[in-house]
């Protein structure tokens, strides 16, 4: 980028601090967790942006996107680069905004409803909201380094999902601010449908300035650690105390072994050749899930309260894409898949997968509530890669079975399985983005001219 451009941002941030140009600061800025896939670190491995912002204020955020917008210079924000698909890895160069300083919990507002700025740590809004009684809906296994604004842009779901759905579901999140990439850009207010348009949209129509989130009140929770000696056994455990409603519940995860031994930190609550199940479930309830445990020819390796993210061990960390991280930890080799399955068909599904690959896949089941309030199976199931052909079999096969993929090996948002078909995102990208210079490449099926001609519609 020509230096002209990195002073007058400078000079537009009022604070040339907060813009940075160390070759290694870009560099780490630039890159998110992309390497969990094989086929996305040969794509991204070198991608960088020339230069990072560092705003404070959604008035700042105006100042340089009029600038790139004048200059024609792309524009990739940033929460706190956990994604897992490249989604912050700037493909064209250009700015990388990154929003970490706008880390103000604004407001929790009485009736459940956090306002804050898109840098504040998910953990931090955590522990702020359980101070006047509430806490996360819903939260990614990433909480105490995520972003809010990563999470609503790039993110699904995660520890809570079984009991309150993702993000996209039940108005969690109530409303959102955004900045817009035109001559004059203009700060928008969405609320409710209209937060589908911003919604995991990974800052390509739009830089989140402002967020309100809905909360849940507050549980005393307590964490507990399950064995079985069979995964059909823990599979039905598990889907008995995610699937009814008496159970106060925050995670049901299942990990069929090897998957356990993986987890070096806790291998002492994990005994040799047992499938695991990690549970949040309110304290209230622990003794019954005990009970309930042992009636089932369980065991109980590790059990008691939760006193928060310091927690030792955090089972969270061991949930949802945090399972990848220690499979690839031991061997890197390993990836994964992001599948949903049909509740009614699961186990069927499940024996086809072990028939036709065997232990090349690994399941590590996860419930979720769906929009439509049933509680369902799905999986970040971990996977031996051998060849990208070997990966797309395996996921065509899933899709020809019935189970849903949201592919993490593609570095679009149309590919990944939770774009929205009635092209919302795209009509707010042609709306609020025309020349194509927030985070461009993300969505393929905007070109900058179709904005005229071929507009598809609602
Ligand atoms: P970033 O990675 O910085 O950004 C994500 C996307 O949002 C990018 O496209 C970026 O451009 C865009 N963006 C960021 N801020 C803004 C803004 N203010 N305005 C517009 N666009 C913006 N995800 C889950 O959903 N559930 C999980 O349980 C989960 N577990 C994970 C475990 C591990 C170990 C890892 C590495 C990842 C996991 N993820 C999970 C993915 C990721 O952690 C989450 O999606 C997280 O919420 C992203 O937040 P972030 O602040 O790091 O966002």
């Amino acid at each position: 980028m020509d230096s002209k451009h990195i002073a007058a941002l400078g000079l537009l941030a009022g604070d040339p601090s907060r813009v940075l140009t160390n070759p290694q600061v870009v560099e780490q800025l630039s890159r998110d967790f992309y390497w969990y896939s094989p086929v996305l670190r040969k794509q991204l491995d070198g991608k960088l942006g020339d230069v990072v912002v560092q705003p404070l204020s959604a008035e700042e955020i105006q100042k340089v996107l009029r600038y790139c917008y004048g200059n024609s210079i792309p524009v990739t924000a940033r929460g706190a680069g956990t994604g897992n698909y490249g989604q912050a890895v700037p493909l064209e160069g250009g700015v990388v905004l990154d929003l970490a300083r706008m880390d103000r919990i604004e407001q929790i507002q009485p009736d459940g409803v956090a306002v804050c700025q898109p840098g504040v740590r998910l953990g931090d809004l955590e522990n702020e909201a359980r101070k006047s009684g509430w806490e996360l809906r819903c939260y990614p296994s990433t909480i105490i380094k995520a972003s809010v604004g990563g999470f609503v842009s790039g993110g699904s779901g995660g520890i809570g999902t079984v009991a309150h759905g993702g993000l996209r579901d039940f108005q969690t999140v109530r409303a959102l601010e955004v900045v817009t990439m035109e001559p004059e850009p203009r700060l928008m207010h969405h609320e409710g449908e209209a937060v589908h348009d911003i919604l995991h949209a990974w800052g390509t129509n739009g830089i989140i300035t402002r967020i309100w989130l809905a909360l849940t009140p507050a549980v005393e929770w307590s964490q507990c650690i399950v064995a079985f000696n069979t995964f059909a056994a823990a599979l039905d455990f598990g889907e008995k105390i995610a699937t009814a409603p008496a159970w106060i519940k925050r995670l049901v995860t299942v990990f069929e072994w090897p998957i356990p031994s993986f987890f070096t930190p806790i291998r002492q609550h994990a005994p040799e050749g047992k499938t695991l199940i990690f549970f949040m479930i309110a304290s209230s309830q622990l003794a019954e899930l005990e009970a309930a445990v042992r009636r089932s020819a369980g065991v109980v390796t590790h059990s008691g309260i939760y006193p928060g993210l310091n927690a030792r061990p955090l089972l969270s960390d061991y949930t949802w894409n945090h399972t990848t991280l220690w499979a690839m930890r031991s061997d890197g080799a390993y990836t994964y898949l992001q599948c949903g399955f049909n509740p009614d068909t699961v186990r069927d599904q499940i024996s086809q997968l072990r028939e036709r690959y065997g232990q090349e896949i690994l399941f590590h089941m996860e419930f979720m509530k769906n929009g439509e309030g049933r509680v369902v199976p799905g999986a970040i199931p971990v996977v031996y890669f051998t060849t990208e052909e070997r990966l797309n079999d395996m996921i065509e096969f899933c899709r020809k079975i019935g189970v849903f993929v949201a592919n993490p090996h593609v570095n679009n948002v149309e590919g990944g399985g939770r774009y929205r078909p009635d092209n919302v995102q795209l009509l707010a990208k042609m709306r609020y983005d025309p020349k194509g210079l927030l985070n461009p490449g993300k969505m393929v099926t905007f070109h900058s001219e179709s904005t005229t001609a071929g507009a598809p519609t609602k």
